[in-house]
């Protein structure tokens, strides 16, 4: 499993690592200490080889198939061992190399899924989260680059944005978005609802689906107000035809209440949790596309 925060900041604060001497300053408070620790880890974390890419299934469930698969990051820290991207993500956006943490993401999981294709194994759709710090005109080029050099076809790659990435500045933010739609891609808002973004949004970026974050998924469970909003959502959707994909799902009570409101495409714990690229080969059906 993965690290607990607290674990992490105990790790640093300790010092416990075996380069750490020099970042030593005498006058610093502890986070600022650890902080640099984990930036001098993760400097050439890439190059080590210890960043890899985990992948959860995305399951249509009337037919139980596989329809697609979230890339997340993991940073497998030679003496911490896993540590969870909200920790490393955020340093990464700091030092000024999730830029290039970014490009090596989008074109290791291209290269992933060209692989699964040349074994004719079914996976429709890889889907890649993208920072708001990543969300500039040159990240267009970074996606463009990465599809003419790995040759895979715009219309399996996904990205999925934060609500609040393309919030700074509307007018780039489309230009952006429309950027990325002419490559051939789709584009999915991550966690929708937890942004507080005015809706309007919809209505001017060119999007394919949704993602319905977990909060909601437990919350309507508990209360029906909350399962009144869930459903709105999801007519929201379909009025606009966009896709929709409810994320966390980890009950059979949360999939039926999904099953209910006609919601068929799942991802979490209930069905998998994020697996290496060779267990989720096993999950994939022959598929033969030619
Ligand atoms: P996210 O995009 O909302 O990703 C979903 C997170 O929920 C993942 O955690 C996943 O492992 C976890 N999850 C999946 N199923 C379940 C479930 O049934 N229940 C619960 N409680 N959790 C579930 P993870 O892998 O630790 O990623 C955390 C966040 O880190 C992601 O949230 C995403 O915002 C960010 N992240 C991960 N990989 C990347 C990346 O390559 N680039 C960027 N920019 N951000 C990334
Ligand atoms: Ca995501
Ligand atoms: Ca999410
Ligand atoms: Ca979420």
């Amino acid at each position: 499993g993965l690290l607990k925060a607290s674990d992490i900041a105990l790790y640093y604060a300790k010092g416990q690592g075996k380069n750490h001497f020099a970042y030593y300053q005498e006058h610093m408070t502890e986070p600022a200490q650890a902080r640099l620790r984990m930036e001098a880890d993760l400097r050439g974390a890439l190059e080590r080889g210890e960043i890899e890419l985990v992948y959860q299934p995305q399951v249509e469930t009337r037919t139980a198939t596989v329809v697609g698969a979230e890339a997340l990051l993991r940073w497998n820290h030679p003496e911490l061992g896993l540590v969870p991207p909200m920790r490393f993500i955020p340093v990464a956006e700091e030092m000024n190399i999730i830029d290039e943490l970014g490009r090596w993401t989008i074109r290791q999981a291209c290269q992933q899924l060209k692989a699964y294709h040349a074994k004719n194994l079914k996976l429709p759709k890889v889907t890649v989260n993208v920072s708001a710090l990543q969300f500039k005109m040159e990240f267009v080029d970074t996606v463009r680059e990465v599809l003419a050099e790995t040759g895979v076809d715009p219309s399996h790659l996904q990205l999925e944005l934060q609500e609040g990435v393309a919030m700074k500045d509307l007018g780039e933010s489309i230009h952006i978005l429309n950027g990325l739609k002419e490559l051939g891609i789709s584009l999915c808002i991550d966690d929708f609802g937890t942004g507080y973004s005015p809706l309007g949004y919809l209505n001017n970026f060119p999007l394919d689906s949704i993602k319905l974050d977990r909060s909601y998924l437990v919350k309507s469970l508990e209360n029906e107000k909350e399962a009144n909003l869930v459903a709105a959502i999801i007519d929201i959707a379909r009025n606009m035809e966009l896709g929709l994909l409810a994320e966390g799902v980890e009950t059979i009570e949360q999939y039926q209440f999904l099953n209910r409101q006609g919601v068929h495409h799942m991802q979490g714990y209930l069905f998998s949790a994020p697996v290496s690229a060779s267990e989720l080969e096993a999950m994939l059906a022959p598929w033969h596309f030619m």
